[in-house]
């Protein structure tokens, strides 16, 4: 029997957009699994802790029955090396993505020589979408609708609306 082909998407998620489902819906055609890997750096400042950010993906990503969410804390090499799961997947949006990925794409080769990171490209309205753009627009009580999920929309405009009081 052939083994299952299992691909981790690792990333801070703070908040997930549609951005990064855009990347998961491509991964998930090409892996028989694939976890998506929610970092949770203690030097790291987030908006949303770890429980809320694996939370809005699990909403988002249901109807999936080969994904799964998990949190890390730690390097993502160790992570790999546990699970004995060699693919990492990220995704490039333009030419600025591509020096901090390529650099982490070869570091996490040098802590661990089996890790392969694939690159994938997402739906091009899609390109300038980023969680801090969306964190922005929100900040500014914009309309968000169409860049994230909805219970992040909701999550965002309560946080937003509790800021302000
Ligand atoms: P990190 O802090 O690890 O960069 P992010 O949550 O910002 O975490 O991003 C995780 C991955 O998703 C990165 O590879 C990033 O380039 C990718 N990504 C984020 N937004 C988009 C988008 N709109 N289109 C394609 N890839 C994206």
């Amino acid at each position: 029997m052939q083994n299952k082909k299992t691909a981790i998407y690792p990333g801070s998620f703070d908040p997930v957009t549609n951005g990064h489902l855009d990347i998961v819906e491509r991964a998930v055609k090409i892996f028989d699994e694939l976890v998506i890997l929610v970092a949770d750096n203690p030097e790291k400042k987030y908006m949303f802790n770890s429980f809320d950010r694996k939370n809005f993906i699990e909403k988002s990503v249901v109807e999936f029955k080969n994904i799964s969410v998990r949190t890390h804390e730690g390097l993502l090499a160790d992570y790999l090396s546990e699970k004995k799961i060699q693919i990492v997947i990220r995704g490039l949006r333009f030419v600025s993505d591509f020096e901090y990925e390529l650099s982490l794409a070869l570091m996490n080769r040098k802590l661990n020589g089996q890790i392969e990171t694939i690159f994938l490209a997402p739906r091009e309205e899609l390109i300038y979408l980023s969680s801090t753009m969306v964190k922005e627009i929100a900040s500014f009580g914009g309309d968000v609708s169409r860049w994230v999920p909805e219970c992040v929309k909701t999550a965002l405009k309560n946080k937003y609306s509790t800021r302000k009081q």
